[in-house]
This record gives C-alpha cells, sequence and structure tokens, in this order.
C-alpha cells in the first residue's frame, strides 16, 4: 500500500534529510518510526500526506506515484488519510464539534449526518461531553482525542501521527495508543512517529529506524 524506492529528499538549500530510503509498508500494518531529533521522521512523513516531493526516488500509495498527482489530486489523496500532530492543529475559536465535523463538511455530507457521525467518534474517543467546547478549555489529552477524531471520523486508509504522545502523560498515552490500535484493527494503516521509546516497546509492532536520513534498522512485529 505504502512503498518508498530510493528516496533522496533535500530542503533548498539545506543538507540532506533523507538518503536513499526504501521500505515497504502493508495495508493493514502498524508501523512505528523512530530515531533521534532531526533523522528524518517528519520529513518521512509529509512525503506521505503529499506535502513533500521526494528530490529522487518516488513515494507510492496503492500503485499511485504521489510525484504524478496534479494540485488538484492532491486533496483526494488527502481525504484517505488522517494525519494528527504533536500540537494538535485544532481551531481554537471553533467548536469540538465543528473541528471535527471539517473533515466531513469537505466530502460533503449533511447537516444531520455530520452530526450523528461526529457524535459517533467522539464517544469512541471517550469525550462525547466535550462536543461543544472550545479547545483551549481542554486538556492536552483531551485535544489529542478530537484531533485523532478529526483524522479518524471518515474511517481513512491510512492514519499518519507525528508526536502523537509528545505532551501527554502515561495515562494519556496508554490510552492514545490504545485508539490507534483500535483503529488499526477496524483496518486503517497506521504509521506512528516517535521518538518515545516505552511507547514503542510496549506495543510490539514494527519498528523502522532512521538516523541522519538513512533507515538503519527495521525490527518486525514481536507477538
Ligand atoms: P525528525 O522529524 O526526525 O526530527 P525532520 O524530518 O524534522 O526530523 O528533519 C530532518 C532534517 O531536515 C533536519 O536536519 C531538519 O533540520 C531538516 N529540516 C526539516 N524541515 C526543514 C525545512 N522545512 N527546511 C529546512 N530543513 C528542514
Ligand atoms: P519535529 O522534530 O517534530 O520534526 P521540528 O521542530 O524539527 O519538529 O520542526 C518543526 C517545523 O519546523 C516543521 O514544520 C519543520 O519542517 C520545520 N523545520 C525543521 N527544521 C527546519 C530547518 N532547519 N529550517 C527550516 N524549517 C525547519
Amino acid at each position: 500500500m505504502i512503498q518508498l524506492h530510493h528516496v533522496h529528499l533535500s530542503y533548498p538549500g539545506e543538507s540532506t534529510a533523507l538518503s536513499d530510503v526504501s521500505l515497504r509498508i502493508s495495508k493493514g500494518d502498524f508501523v512505528f518510526l523512530t530515531g533521534p531529533s532531526g533523522a528524518g521522521k517528519s520529513t518521512l512523513l509529509k512525503l506521505l500526506y503529499a506535502d513533500l516531493k521526494p528530490t529522487r526516488g518516488q513515494v507510492l500509495i496503492d500503485g499511485q506515484n504521489l510525484a504524478m498527482l496534479s494540485k488538484s489530486q492532491i486533496p483526494y489523496l488527502r481525504r484517505s488519510i488522517g494525519v494528527v500532530f504533536q500540537d494538535y492543529k485544532l481551531l481554537p475559536t471553533r467548536t469540538v464539534l465543528e473541528n471535527v465535523a471539517i473533515t466531513l463538511e469537505v466530502l460533503g455530507w449533511g447537516k444531520r449526518e455530520i452530526g450523528q457521525k461526529v457524535y459517533q467518534v467522539l464517544k469512541r474517543m471517550g469525550i462525547a461531553d466535550k462536543v461543544n467546547a472550545y479547545p483551549p478549555r481542554l486538556s492536552g489529552g483531551e485535544q489529542q482525542r478530537v484531533a485523532l477524531a478529526r483524522a479518524l471520523v471518515n474511517d481513512p486508509k491510512i492514519l499518519i501521527a507525528d508526536e502523537p504522545t509528545g505532551n501527554l502523560d502515561d495515562a494519556n498515552k496508554e490510552e492514545i495508543l490504545s485508539i490507534f490500535k483500535e483503529a488499526n484493527v477496524r483496518g486503517t494503516t497506521v504509521v506512528v512517529a516517535t521518538h518515545d521509546r516505552r511507547v514503542i516497546e510496549n506495543s510490539h509492532r514494527r519498528v523502522i529506524r532512521l538516523e541522519k536520513g538513512h533507515v538503519v534498522e527495521v525490527v518486525d512485529e514481536q507477538k
């Protein structure tokens, strides 16, 4: 489903962020991307949702070379990919309902269907009671659940997360991780960048380690 073939990425005027990265992530996989700060994790994730194009090499999703997508096709790709960031990126002046509804509004859903679907996903995330709250009033863990709800509300094929547990305490980390696992069980392919060793060790999933833009280690799922 996700393939990288000899991918290189250099930022303009900067040194290389990714160097000859090849990997394959199958449909239904749950993969951690790890490595020290500056290793290239965020850059690799940005390639997957076509926020960046590789300098050389190819990124394919379902056989589609992302470099071949026109500007107008990129939104279609992104509809099948949910993205979650460490700093949540929620709209502070919109309610939780409005923040999550955005994903469905762009798909042309009707108001009533949106309300029902958003309520369902908030329930799954354990924050149905926050539907009318504004994000700045919520705890970090709650804000991350809203971000997850927004990413998962349309059952994306792929869920991408960049340091999703970075600002959370241990109890919240566990719960956020169990939401990722549940999404994976429902069929979503999950790719999580993290340098949190405990999160990785406790979950027994496949781990791809980057250092200085190279894949230096791949550890397969331990059951
Ligand atoms: P990680 O997510 O593992 O911390 P990044 O992908 O953010 O690593 O960064 C990889 C390298 O690319 C680092 O050296 C970083 O400074 C550089 N980099 C990241 N984003 C940019 C950018 N927008 N412009 C220039 N250099 C960047
Ligand atoms: P992370 O470690 O999660 O990748 P960073 O602090 O490296 O976060 O990056 C935060 C933002 O700054 C990203 O959008 C990244 O692209 C950008 N960035 C990172 N390094 C550089 C850099 N050397 N020059 C310009 N932008 C950068």
